[in-house]
């Protein structure tokens, strides 16, 4: 069925192939992609206010009408001026108009009009240069604002985006059978692509965002569902034997019921003829990794090579540790691979991945790209810090011998929100910490309690404590703010005099990187200066002091990821965020941190209060670009969109000729994510 909309925007009236060009930069092709291009927000010229009471200097809403039009006056070559007397009956005003003739000749004696501009002048005297200009009869008082390129101007697209509009036949653009819409409660998708365009008033903007936010994001999820159906094909790697007694009996310590019941469902998912796709979504010190090492036993028990993949070197040098701890007791072998080893060493761990003299192999991301040839690569777990796209975990999901795959997640998130995010994944939770986990005394100051702060440090370390200093990453040039380098100096020279500091940031090399972490550890450094470089998985039990500085500057869930590396000890631990920012919102922000400890509950107030470098704000997870949703803000649409891909997807109704417009709307999303 074709469709006038799925024509190249270049046949709309009054564009042409010039245009076209500059449209395809915003990514525009079709009328249908102009109509789906939304504005970013309105110039609402719905409420004048009177000439007298205008705001000099400052934008104004007028209403007036033309009572007299001056001789046009030529300032100098191509440049005309053209002015004109407005009032409104409280007040006179000049209006004043370069170059635009049309405009100018538009506008007629004895006429009210809409004027929108900038007020200059005095009380006596006011005047408004290059007005945004409506007829005071026009239906469209709320103008939309869309994103622009060079060479398109606002009313370039809205008299394009309007006649592309026209184009639209009543019910041909609804792609959602109707009970399904009924049910969900939201309006026709013509009606709410008119609304979010040209609203007749603001109130209208709302249930059409929600409309199209739905849309965006029952897509989305729907694409995943395929995604995993996809990655559902046969795996050779069913697990037969998973007992895992040896395992649970050579551990330092006992599962906690959180970790048994999700090493039940992976076990169980390992033992099916498919594949295993499986996240582990747990709080910071849930004990993630001990659930993984269960999985690489099973999977060693089975003559099935195992993969961890870390996002840093120091995560995966740490993996290797942890799991040669849990593992080796059982005869299982373990390497490490990175890409700061050797050319011989690597050659070596290669040699021994192909010959399969390794059962487990922990490394960072070079680990799948690399010359390594695994003989029976049977399970592949990434300890995720951030999300990788979607197209690269399709790819990713539809990779060679079908391995089982455990994801385990960075930031504990709602549950909902992991079901979007992660959604071509099962989910198991670790909601409940190792018993005797000490809480992490947290306190929010002003740089005023700094050498207090310091003063307190100093007494951890002087009792055998340990320390973490964080600060921001900081690009160079950002004036005020402290280099961590330059930081550590002043630090070392004054505060801390006497005691061994460490520097560790993003920008060093590897081997540097591992080596101060390696000093810090071996406890020959007191205090750790650094970056988020430590912000996951790090792991110093003798820390127990952790300063953050400018702390407003990081998310919630980042300062709870961050906080977690103190407390792993024996000793009582403390958290100071530093922060000059007083403003309400920012207190409120940190107060979170001072009175729980709950990472989901963390996350939830993130989500709610968003401050900077929040994980939902970002491209972080990894997901399509949204349009129009807002994951943080959209919770209720969130969960609408969930519930009704359930309906439609499990039932297996999207396979109906009735949803044949919904599927092809899941598939393009798919493709553009993967461009
Ligand atoms: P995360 O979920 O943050 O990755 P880890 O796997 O690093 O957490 O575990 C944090 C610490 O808790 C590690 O030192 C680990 O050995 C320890 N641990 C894990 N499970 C338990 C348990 N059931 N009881 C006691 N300690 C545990
Ligand atoms: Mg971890």
């Amino acid at each position: 069925m074709s469709s006038r909309l799925d024509e190249s925007v270049m046949y709309l009236k009054g564009v042409g192939p010039k245009k076209a060009e500059l449209f395809e930069k915003l990514g525009i092709k079709t009328i249908r992609d102009l109509i789906f291009h939304l504005p970013r927000q309105y110039l609402d010229l719905t409420s004048p206010v009177p000439i007298a009471s205008a705001i000099l200097e400052e934008p104004n809403v007028i209403e007036a009408e033309i009572v007299k039009k001056e001789r046009p006056a030529m300032i100098r070559r191509g440049m005309t001026l053209y002015r004109l007397l407005a009032t409104d009956g409280t007040d006179d005003m000049s209006v004043v108009i370069y170059n635009s003739q049309y405009l100018f000749d538009s506008l007629k004696i004895g006429e009210k009009y809409i004027l929108y501009g900038k007020i200059t002048g005095n009380l006596t005297r006011k005047e408004m240069s290059s007005p945004t200009v409506l007829k005071s009869s026009s239906a469209d008082k709320i103008l939309p604002i869309y994103p622009l390129t060079a060479g398109l101007t606002q009313n370039i697209l809205r008299s394009c985006v309007k006649i592309a509009l026209s184009l639209i036949i009543p019910g041909e653009v609804e792609f959602l059978p109707e009970d399904i819409l009924l049910r969900a409660g939201f309006i026709p998708e013509s009606e709410a692509l008119k609304a979010i365009h040209f609203p007749k008033s603001r109130e209208e903007v709302v249930p059409a965002r929600r409309r199209l936010s739905f849309d965006e994001l029952l897509t989305l999820r729907l694409g995943m569902s395929a995604m995993r159906e996809r990655a559902r094909s046969s795996t050779t790697f069913s697990m037969k034997n998973a007992d895992i007694s040896g395992f649970v009996s050579a551990l330092p310590f006992r599962l906690t019921g959180a970790q048994n019941r999700a090493v039940a469902e992976c076990s169980a998912d390992m033992q099916k003829t498919v594949p295993m796709n499986r996240l582990i979504l747990g709080d910071v010190g849930s004990g993630k990794t001990a659930v993984a090492a269960a999985c690489c036993y099973i999977a060693a028990k089975n003559g099935a090579q195992a993969v961890m993949m870390a996002p840093t070197e120091i995560l995966a040098a740490q993996h290797y540790a942890s799991l040669k701890g849990f593992l080796e007791p059982s005869e299982i072998k373990i390497g490490l691979l990175t890409g700061s080893l050797s050319k011989k060493q690597k050659a070596a761990v290669y040699e021994e991945i192909k010959s399969g003299g390794l059962d487990v192999i922990v490394g960072t991301h070079a680990l799948l790209q690399s010359g390594a040839e695994y003989s029976r690569l049977g399970l592949v777990i990434t300890d995720e810090q951030h999300r990788f796209g979607v197209a690269q975990r399709a790819a990713l999901a539809e990779k060679g011998e079908n391995p089982h795959r455990l994801v385990m997640s960075a930031t504990p998130i709602p549950r909902t929100l992991a079901l979007m995010i992660y959604g071509e994944l099962d989910i198991s939770v670790l909601d409940e910490l190792p018993a005797g986990r000490k809480k992490i005394e947290t306190y929010a100051v002003t740089g005023k309690l700094r050498s207090r702060a310091c003063a307190f440090i100093r007494k951890e370390l002087d009792s055998g404590g340990q320390a973490y200093i964080v600060c921001p990453a900081v690009e160079e040039g950002e004036g005020e703010m402290k280099n961590v380098s330059d930081y550590a100096k002043e630090l070392s020279a004054g505060e801390f005099k006497g005691y061994r500091l460490g520097v560790l940031h993003g920008k060093l090399p590897s081997a540097k990187k591992e080596e101060v972490m390696r000093a810090f550890k071996d406890r020959e450094l007191d205090i750790l200066v650094c970056t988020t470089v430590v912000e996951v998985g790090v792991d110093v039990p003798n820390a127990s002091v952790m300063m953050v500085e400018n702390a407003d500057r990081f998310g919630l869930s980042q300062l709870h990821q961050l906080r977690g590396r103190v407390g792993r000890g024996e000793r009582s631990s403390y958290c100071i965020l530093i922060t000059d920012n007083t403003s309400e919102e920012s207190r409120k922000r940190l107060r979170v941190l001072s009175s729980t400890s709950d990472g989901f509950e963390i996350s939830e107030a993130d989500l709610e209060l968003r401050g900077p470098g929040d994980f939902f704000g970002s491209a972080q997870h990894g997901l399509p670009p949204l349009k129009i949703a807002d994951l943080a803000a959209d919770r209720d649409i969130v969960k609408a969109a969930q519930d009704t891909a359930e309906i439609i997807y499990d039932t297996g109704r999207i396979n109906l000729p009735g949803c044949a417009a919904l599927r092809s709307r899941v598939e393009k999303l798919f493709e553009r994510a993967g461009d």
